[in-house]
């Protein structure tokens, strides 16, 4: 109780409300309106579960129409972007979700910039945001900037391969990479410990920058922070995708069945595949697309802007350098000119001197 022996619950009743306190709800009603777009860009050697595993992720069938190439096409094939486009709801929350896929990445005999498909898929996106945001229409665009790039990595090798150090190196400014482990039911746990291991020691060692999770708040309760040092140990993510759906003791899952026994791919004892579900839609989506839009985009911004400064520049100066030029042209002719009239008004000279000699 306050002096004059009102209660706080009163004394907020009485209090004149400008009505600011509603504004998170206009925000989500407005967001909920337009909907929410996320475009995912998935890379790595073909064979390596990349499809299965969007299937396992989004529960969809993504895949149906698709045709695997034989050996024959494959020994020089470039790489595809094929982009794959499907609309979720989920409680009246709509989601466009873009799957960029990459078929024919390190299938060919040579595979040297593989991965320049990608990139410049990447730059195109970026560069049509760039006009649309500079040009009339402002209000209408349509996002396609990618926002993360699932990087899928053989649990056969021994750690990176060369073409996976030079495609993550040539796309870490770019997007932000989430590193995966494929198939992760072929390797034991202890391998499993051990290829992560080696991974994270080749990342840091080729200096490449993997997506960073942002830094916990301080204020966070103890089980959010532990569920937050999880996920940033388990880099990268062990996964196992399955398009089929087991039954097994009385419950029906996505899973794998072996002569010895059953995977499933949601069971945190088996793959990191939950994990990777909870950091993509659940908890970090949002801070994928924040950092493509306040790190990567404004990179390739600030690089154009600079680029077309320094173009500004160079016209300037050719300009200068053109008008100089004719400057110095005009000058010359005119030197010239001055000196042929010089000469010709020293030979009417000379002959007049002597016309008169000859007159004496
Ligand atoms: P992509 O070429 O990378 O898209 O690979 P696919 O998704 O087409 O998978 C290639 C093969 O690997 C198929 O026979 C899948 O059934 C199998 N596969 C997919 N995911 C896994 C997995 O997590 N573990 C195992 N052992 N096999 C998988």
């Amino acid at each position: 109780k306050d002096r004059k022996g009102n209660t706080q619950g009163q004394e907020d009743q009485d209090k004149e409300y400008v009505g600011f306190a509603t504004l998170p709800n206009q925000v989500h009603r407005k967001t909920v309106k337009k909907g929410f777009t996320f475009t995912l860009i998935v890379a790595g050697e073909s064979g390596l579960g990349k499809s299965t595993l969007i299937n396992s992720l989004f529960l969809t069938d993504l895949y149906k129409d698709r045709k695997v190439p034989n050996a024959e096409e494959r020994i020089n094939q470039t790489v595809d972007i094929v982009k794959h486009t499907i609309s979720i709801e989920e409680k009246g929350i709509k989601l466009r979700l873009s799957i960029i896929d990459t078929p024919g990445f390190g299938d060919a005999v040579n595979n040297t910039e593989s991965w320049k498909q990608i990139e410049d898929y990447i730059d195109q996106q970026f560069e049509q945001y760039f006009r649309d945001e500079s040009g009339l229409n402002r209000r209408n665009i349509q996002d396609n900037r990618v926002h993360c790039c699932l990087y899928f990595i053989s649990p056969f090798g021994h750690g990176l391969r060369p073409l996976d150090v030079e495609c993550m190196k040539a796309l870490h400014e770019k997007v932000n990479i989430v590193p995966i482990l494929a198939k992760a039911d072929s390797l034991t746990q202890a391998e499993v410990f051990r290829k992560k291991m080696k991974i994270r020691e080749d990342i840091k060692h080729f200096g490449i920058n993997v997506y960073q999770f942002p830094e916990c708040d301080s204020d966070e309760d103890e089980d959010f922070k532990k569920q937050d040092q999880i996920l940033k140990d388990s880099i990268p993510f062990a996964v196992i995708g399955s398009n089929v759906q087991v039954e097994s003791k009385g419950r029906k899952f996505r899973g794998r069945i072996y002569p010895w026994g059953v995977v499933e791919v949601e069971n945190p004892a088996h793959s990191d595949f939950l994990l990777l579900r909870n950091m993509l839609v659940r908890t970090h989506m949002q801070d994928l697309k924040d950092v493509t839009r306040e790190t990567h985009y404004e990179n390739y911004r600030a690089q154009c802007i600079q680029n077309m400064t320094r173009m500004v520049v160079q016209e300037r100066k050719r300009r200068k350098m053109k008008r100089y030029t004719s400057l110095t042209h005009s000058v010359i002719s005119s030197l010239t000119k001055l000196r042929r009239m010089q000469e010709v008004l020293e030979r009417i000279q000379e002959q007049m001197q002597h016309s008169q000699r000859g007159g004496y």
